[in-house]
């Protein structure tokens, strides 16, 4: 049955391109993708498989119930585009000014449509249940991962699987590694509250500017003199904000930054740090400062037995031309949420198009479409393996 299902989703290739491309052609925005909602929702209607949709905001969860005992194995594929305008020169570029599918999310709905349609031609013969979930808002912090889990999108779920098309990869190839695999990415913004004056006479004052400064280089002992070196972790200030012009003191100055982490347990730790470098500085000052901290996504942390699915079985999986076991990338997904309630893991699916290699977030970012099929098998390469393991 498994080989029929993975050819059927060789059949689909055409479908999965037109669903893909008019995806590409309408992005939506993190928590408005009201139109790819609708057209998700359509083409389920279409295949006659009932769906939740509404679920977290825009989230859809579509269930296939096989006629064979199993698990409940849920596949994820997120569906919101960014604010970026394409430069790819496509007939299906995309028809929203300032808007793109520039990190591959329509061809993820596209490939989990695909293995939709072709586990409801072996719905008989399928193990358990296959639950589809498709989630808006990724690319935006809170993100919509939390909601539609504490909505239920988990309720009754043995494991989750959840692929990324990738242009970093060569095409077919399959990436991933056990334990943290991508990383918690944070924000923050710090303010000094200070007191500004002539910068002739800086005795009158209390400057912000230089409290700042000195924030900039002691906060770098963050990371290198206050907390454990076997924890992986950057504090990078990306934006200076603080006065006007050469010969005035200002009353503030702000920095704004991201934390990156790959150990959830040290972020406490790292704000906890944060306060003492910036009461310290305020302090010595006689000035006020404030942090302002958001926690983002946590890490993605792989499950070591279904992610040993894919690192040491990902090449029975029709089409994957080869597995990596990668270092982990300390970019963020909110796919963390998922993997903090059940097992299961997340892989990168090779889409590099030859010659035209452009990163994710880039205008001319593109995949290779031959991507897609794999993906999909790959998705339900989960499924068997963990019904397998669990019969
Ligand atoms: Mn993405």
């Amino acid at each position: 049955m498994w080989d029929q299902l993975y050819e059927k989703i060789d059949t689909l290739y055409d479908r999965m391109v037109e669903d893909r491309r008019y995806l590409h052609q309408h992005p939506e925005l993190s928590f408005e993708e009201k139109e790819t909602a609708a057209f998700i929702a359509k083409r389920y209607d279409e295949l006659g498989i009932p769906y939740q949709n509404n679920i977290g905001g825009y989230g859809l969860i579509a269930k296939i119930e096989g006629g064979k005992p199993g698990k409940t194995v849920a596949l994820r594929a997120d569906f919101d585009a960014l604010p970026i305008q394409e430069e790819n020169d496509v007939p299906y570029k995309s028809k929203v000014d300032g808007k793109m599918h520039a990190c591959g999310h329509d061809g993820h709905t596209a490939s989990l449509l695909a293995v939709a349609e072709a586990a409801l031609e072996f719905k008989e013969e399928l193990p358990g249940t296959l639950v589809f979930i498709h989630q808006p808002a990724e690319e935006y912090a809170p993100g919509g991962a939390k909601p539609m889990i504490e909505e239920g999108a988990l309720e009754g779920v043995d494991a989750v699987f959840g692929t990324h098309l990738w242009s970093n990869t060569k095409l077919n190839e399959i990436e991933t590694t056990s334990g943290p695999f991508m990383a918690g990415a944070d924000r923050f913004k710090i303010t000094f509250q200070g007191k500004g004056g002539h910068g002739a006479m800086p005795q009158q004052t209390k400057d912000p500017v230089v409290m700042a400064g000195q924030a900039i280089v002691e906060l770098q002992q963050v990371v290198s003199r206050r907390i454990n070196p076997l924890s992986p972790a950057v504090l990078t200030i990306g934006k200076i904000e603080g006065g006007n012009a050469f010969n005035v003191i200002p009353d503030t100055t702000a920095l704004t930054g991201t934390v990156r982490i790959l150990d959830k347990d040290v972020q406490d730790e790292i704000i906890e740090e944060m306060h003492k470098i910036l009461k310290g500085i305020a302090v010595s000052y006689d000035a006020e400062y404030e942090l302002d901290y958001v926690k983002g996504y946590p890490p993605v942390v792989n499950h070591e037995t279904e992610v040993n699915y894919y690192l040491h079985d990902g090449n029975q999986i029709p089409g994957v031309l080869s597995v990596r076991d990668v270092e982990p990338i300390m970019g963020g997904e909110d796919f963390a949420y998922y993997l903090e309630e059940r097992p299961g893991a997340f892989f990168f699916t090779g889409a590099q198009i030859e010659g035209h290699a452009y990163p994710h977030h880039h205008p001319k970012f593109n995949i290779d479409e031959r991507a897609l099929p794999t993906a999909a098998k790959a998705l339900m390469h989960g499924v068997r393996k963990y019904n397998e393991n669990h019969q």
